[in-house]
């Protein structure tokens, strides 16, 4: 757990423990162990952690000597036995028989905090819980009691999971480049640079993957800064077409070299609302793609609509994208053929920054496609004030 949530996670079980510590005097429930006190601070200050226990999302369970529940709030409920209005006087054992909460609740009998027990459930939905048991009324003899918050870390599990992939992506990617200039400077040295006509294709291989690798670092770079809230829009009035051409223009030589045809389809008057820059960068990425993508003597063609929000389509009539990758088209390092990608020159980010961008935008990008007719890349953008 980060810092944060650590001092939150303290924070929690301290109110957890006032709160049962009222509870118990308001129950005149065995393990309370003082007088009950009726100031109207006093009861403001009970129903304020009623209010906190039973709306957090950290199910809290209060077991005594016996293992028995005295306490509990509806998360727990919703943990353990989500059919049942109350848990008390259950045994811990009844509840789960997962060992590591009987044992952490064990331990807290015995006087020990335990802390960073984890807890999984196996229902129709996973979720993965941080359990941290704390004794109560501890004495020489133990504790009165135990008390237990499982903090529901499912979420941060997840992007833990997620992060791990995407590092595993990337040391991957890097590694294919890298492999490959190796072996070839290798070649090289061990003869191949006698050789004047070998020793320029191999520079040229080695200069490719190079280069490869740098647009790899680029994207790793570009999309980290926007995904981790680091990039400033400065959104504006912006002329579509004017920038549509201004697009073509700098991919002309790609799609000369492709016998691709560039149209732009839109209208002169027309502005949007947005950072100019990064929508430009949007539609390079696009028309880059579609130029890729394109078949010989293809064309790709950029247009705009109008309904409730400002639409940019980018649209190509190369081989379209089968129906099951549509889905997943937009996460990073998602490639309908990896090799083909690579052999582009492609890092398999750049529809990942695309969407980055676009939901920056507050906007989104959709597509659609056609087995060999083709595929629409479409920004949508909220119009402006
Ligand atoms: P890449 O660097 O591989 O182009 P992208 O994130 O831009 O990475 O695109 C991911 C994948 O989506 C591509 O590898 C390709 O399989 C598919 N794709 C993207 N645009 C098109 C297109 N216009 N036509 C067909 N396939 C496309």
């Amino acid at each position: 757990m980060v810092a944060v949530e650590i001092i939150l996670a303290s924070l929690l079980l301290i109110v957890a423990v006032v709160w049962f510590a009222k509870r118990s005097k308001s129950d005149k429930n065995p393990l309370a162990q003082s007088e009950q006190t009726s100031s109207p601070e006093s009861l403001a200050l009970s129903s304020l952690l009623d209010a906190t226990m039973t709306g957090m999302r950290e199910g809290l369970l209060v077991v005594n000597r016996d293992m028995r529940v005295v306490a509990s709030n509806p998360a727990a409920r919703k943990l353990f036995n989500p059919s049942v209005t109350t848990l008390q006087s259950q045994r811990l054992t009844e509840l789960t028989r997962n060992p590591a909460i009987y044992s952490a609740f064990l331990d807290g009998l015995k006087g020990i905090e335990r802390s960073g027990v984890k807890v999984e459930t196996h229902g129709p939905e996973r979720q993965v819980f941080d359990l941290r048991v704390v004794p109560i009324g501890a004495n020489g003899n133990g504790a009165e009691g135990a008390l237990g918050v499982f903090f529901d870390i499912t979420r941060t599990e997840r992007l833990e999971i997620v992060r791990q992939e995407f590092l595993s992506n990337v040391s991957h990617e890097l590694r294919t480049p890298l492999t490959a200039i190796i072996a070839f400077v290798e070649t090289l040295e061990n003869g191949a640079i006698e050789d004047a006509e070998s020793c320029q294709r191999f520079l040229s291989i080695i200069r490719k993957n190079a280069s490869r690798m740098h647009s790899l670092i680029d994207d790793i770079l570009e999309l980290t800064a926007i995904e981790g809230g680091n990039v400033q829009l400065r959104a504006a009035s912006v002329d579509l077409f004017a920038l549509v051409e201004d697009v073509c223009a700098s991919a002309a030589a790609k799609a000369a070299a492709q016998n691709v045809t560039l149209k732009n389809n839109v209208d002169p008057e027309v502005m949007v609302y947005a950072d100019e820059r990064r929508l430009e960068q949007m539609l390079t990425n696009l028309i880059d793609n579609g130029i890729k993508f394109s078949r010989e003597h293809g064309t790709v063609s950029i247009s705009y609509e109008s309904d409730t929000r400002d639409k940019i389509l980018v649209h190509d009539n190369g081989d379209g994208i089968p129906s099951q990758h549509l889905e997943r088209l937009f996460e990073r390092f998602y490639r309908v053929d990896r090799a083909r990608s690579r052999d582009m020159g492609g890092t398999g980010l750049g529809l990942a920054i695309v969407k980055h961008l676009a939901l920056l935008h507050h906007g989104e990008v959709t597509v659609t496609s056609e087995l060999g007719k083709g595929s629409t890349f479409t920004i949508h953008l909220p119009k402006g004030q």
